[in-house]
């Protein structure tokens, strides 16, 4: 029997799921017992998919995971019981409550914090089953960051990776909340270039995201399917995808049900993963299959009931690899973000 690939995935909400209650050090069945999700409102149920023994299952040694600050009112799917922030300084109090959950799970034994490329190279070069799982931080939604000056100490605690907006940030217009990077997003996305770092282009409206692309900032979408298949500014343009490509990014691709198929509702039959596979193929057919992963989001918001059919928990993930041709199954499964993550990271 063939030998399932291992996996790195370039989006995932682990700090933002413990805050929410969730622990992911339990096995999944005792945490489907005591998850505070589980019923947040009537058919919005979010059974969890996501803890570290289903991140191993999976075969899984490195994920980008997110600081993930919610804003007030924003959100009402998780019932979330974070105070929802409503400026700067409750953003980054948010901020620094995730980068605390990520440090006790290192200090714990569950993660290791991989801050270079360096240190995700030797990660992956001495992994071992034993290992804890690697985890790049990257923040989504930049608005614990005060202003372009404050980035070195985010970048000092690890943050290489950021999304300027999620829904629209002091720095950007983003998912359906349009509008172009403002002042300040203009000199942030001027010292992330400068200091090297990378920006996550999804949630970005267009016109912030052609903002960032004159910039030259360089960029991957941690998590984005494709707009020919799904309408909304949440998903790439062919020339979005096509300017990733140019400026050396990566695509992951989402398993979200509402971004796989147009129009779904949790009523109707769960789309396959031969839908999601539509979207890597699209991609491939613009830029190739060497800059397309994985960026499941699979704990951000939609959990088991809004993943594709026969996706009932993380280690469910690698089936996916089925829906695409044989090979590039590694490539997609790690090889690509791997080969991202050691030149560009
Ligand atoms: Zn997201």
């Amino acid at each position: 029997m063939q030998q399932r690939p291992w996996l790195i995935d370039g989006h995932l909400d682990l700090a933002y799921n413990a805050l929410e209650g969730r622990d992911l050090r339990l096995t999944l069945s005792e945490l489907r017992a005591a998850d505070p999700l589980a019923q947040v409102a009537e058919g919005a149920g979010q059974r969890a998919t996501v803890t570290f023994g289903e991140l191993q299952a999976a075969g899984a040694r490195l994920v980008f995971g997110t600081i993930f600050s919610m804003p007030q009112a924003k959100n009402s799917m998780s019932g979330a019981t974070l105070p929802g922030y409503t400026d700067h300084a409750g953003a980054r109090q948010q901020g620094l409550q995730n980068l605390e959950v990520y440090q006790r799970w290192e200090d714990q034994g569950f993660i290791r914090i991989l801050k270079t490329r360096q240190a995700v190279a030797q990660h992956l070069d001495t992994w071992t089953p034993q290992a804890p799982l690697g985890v790049v931080l990257l923040m989504e939604g930049a608005d614990p960051i005060r202003d372009a000056d404050d980035l070195p100490f985010w970048v000092e605690r690890g943050v290489r990776l950021i999304g300027p907006a999620w829904q629209k940030t002091r720095f950007a217009g983003g998912t359906a909340t349009p509008g172009p990077l403002s002042d300040l997003g203009q000199q942030l996305i001027r010292a992330m270039h400068d200091l090297q770092l990378t920006m996550d282009a999804s949630h970005l409206d267009d016109a912030a995201f052609w903002d960032a692309a004159e910039i030259g900032v360089q960029m991957i979408a941690s998590h984005s399917n494709t707009r020919t298949l799904v309408d909304g500014n949440r998903h790439l343009t062919d020339e979005m995808v096509r300017a990733i490509a140019e400026h050396g990014g990566m695509i992951g691709l989402v398993f979200c049900n509402s971004f796989i198929k147009r129009g779904w509702k949790r009523s109707e039959p769960r789309p396959t993963l031969s839908d999601l596979a539509a979207h890597a193929q699209h991609y491939a057919g613009l830029i190739g299959w060497q800059r397309l992963g994985l960026g499941t989001d699979m704990d951000g918001g939609f959990g088991a009931e809004g993943s594709p059919d026969t996706i009932e928990t993380y280690r469910d993930v690698p089936r996916f690899l089925e829906a695409i041709p044989a090979e590039h199954h590694e490539n997609v499964a790690h090889g690509n973000w791997e080969r991202w993550l050691r030149e560009k990271f």
